[in-house]
């Protein structure tokens, strides 16, 4: 429909699989407002989610928000020094450039600072404005050619979306941000398999901080480390639904946070509830997924029932990550991880077996790459462990060049084909 120059498409349908390697890489379901040079995408309870119409050369690119109001620029073209296609280093078609965690290959990339990024905001500050004239006077809906009047049932179904939207200008989806905070907390890093969904994850916490202590961590939230009770993973399972609303629809995956969710006793209970109440077998996306992280010493203790279990639950696919960071006990005691090589070691055989034998569980892991650690240890490592199945590596801070990730991930990556090694790309909830 068409309102003046400002066209409004209802029902849009995007790509069911969140793949963004074609010309067509909107994800979900959404709605579109085409405004001057800019493509708005709302969720389904009208909140703006992507920003796309960005001036050439970037025209590529485009912004998109995640539910805890984090903007993130998305850059599919970026290739400063040569460097290669995302897809071969991240695992996806495009760059999400939070600003935070970058990876080192995307030093010198202004993100958000942008000239034509603050226009795009103030484009979407005065179409909030727009919109509520709109609703304050009612001029006339036409079809999207601008030809014929709109029937009553379609633009009753117009006003009805544009009262949403109305609602969320920058400041009430700070709120809404807030109020999600304030059911489950903040997660400073998703697991890295949270890429297979574009980061579109409903978190449930069962647990909060971690154990550990390590030097380099980026992940360990505020909070000691302490389980969750039932009544509480109860409280957060009933509340977000709310939240979310109609746009439940565009949500098939699930994180619990935080750092050793495989430590809950109440594990199962969480997931079996969160897929009921997220109605995440329903979802427009296909398939459906649970995500979480695990400590070594909690995978190497878990007993095979642990995994039946998981190999159960109604989700289709149940993503464990684990972080060993390093394969020597020199590398872990200069990362100030308390582990031993030989417990990273159990733990990696422990994992490829699972992954060779299970249908549903995956268990990835994680090792951080610096100038003074060598690739060669973690190569060793898969060696002598015969593990196989997803790794990501992390770029230490400050400490680690671009050149340098990429030699290690193409070294790693020759050893063994069943094994897969992309960077860790850390986005947070
Ligand atoms: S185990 Fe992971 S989350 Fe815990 S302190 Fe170490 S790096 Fe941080």
């Amino acid at each position: 429909m068409r309102i003046g120059n400002v066209k409004v498409q209802l029902d849009r349908d995007g790509n069911r699989t969140f793949n963004k390697a074609g010309m067509h890489d909107f994800l979900g379901r959404f709605v579109r407002i085409l405004s001057d040079a800019y493509n708005f995408n709302f969720d389904l309870e009208g909140r703006i989610h992507r920003i796309d119409g960005f001036p050439s050369p970037h025209s590529w690119d485009w912004l998109q928000r995640t539910m805890a109001n984090d903007w993130i620029y998305y850059d599919k073209v970026w290739t400063h020094g040569g460097i290669p296609h995302p897809a071969s280093i991240i695992g996806d078609a495009a760059w999400a450039v939070n600003g935070r965690t970058d990876l080192p290959m995307l030093a010198g990339h202004k993100g958000l600072d942008r000239d034509y990024v603050a226009k795009a905001f103030v484009a979407f500050d005065a179409l909030i404005g727009d919109i509520r004239d709109w609703l304050r006077d009612r001029p006339a809906v036409h079809s999207e050619s601008g030809t014929e009047t709109a029937s009553a049932m379609d633009a009753n179904r117009l006003w009805d979306f544009l009262a949403k939207a109305a609602k969320h200008d920058r400041e009430h989806l700070q709120q809404v941000a807030d109020k999600l905070h304030s059911i489950h907390g903040h997660m400073r890093v998703l697991p890295p398999d949270t890429i297979h969904v574009d980061y579109r994850v409903i978190l449930v916490k069962v647990m909060d901080g971690c154990v550990n202590d390590c030097g380099f961590c980026v992940a360990r939230g505020e909070a000691p480390f302490a389980l969750r009770s039932k009544s509480d993973i109860d409280r957060q399972i009933d509340a977000l639904p709310e939240i979310y609303g109609s746009d439940l629809c565009n949500y098939n995956a699930v994180v619990f946070g935080e750092c050793d969710a495989l430590a809950s006793p109440l594990l199962e209970y969480a997931a079996r509830r969160s897929f009921d109440a997220f109605r995440c077998g329903a979802s427009f996306h296909l398939g459906s997924s649970l995500f979480f992280f695990s400590t070594n010493k909690t995978l190497c203790e878990a007993p095979d029932s642990t995994f039946d279990m998981l190999d159960a639950l109604p989700f289709e696919n149940v993503y464990v990550n684990i972080g060993w960071e390093a394969a020597t006990d020199a590398a872990l005691a200069r990362l100030g991880k308390r582990q031993t090589a030989a417990e990273v070691t159990a733990g990696m055989k422990k994992a490829g077996e699972i992954n060779r034998k299970r249908r549903k569980v995956k268990i990835s892991g994680n090792f951080i790459i610096a100038e003074e650690l060598h690739s060669g240890d973690i190569i060793h490592a898969i060696r002598d462990t015969r593990y196989c199945g997803q790794l990501y590596l992390s770029p230490l801070r400050g400490a680690c060049s671009g050149r340098k990730a990429l030699n290690d991930l193409h070294d790693i990556r020759r050893v063994n084909t069943d094994v897969t090694v992309h960077l860790y790309t850390m986005q947070r909830m």
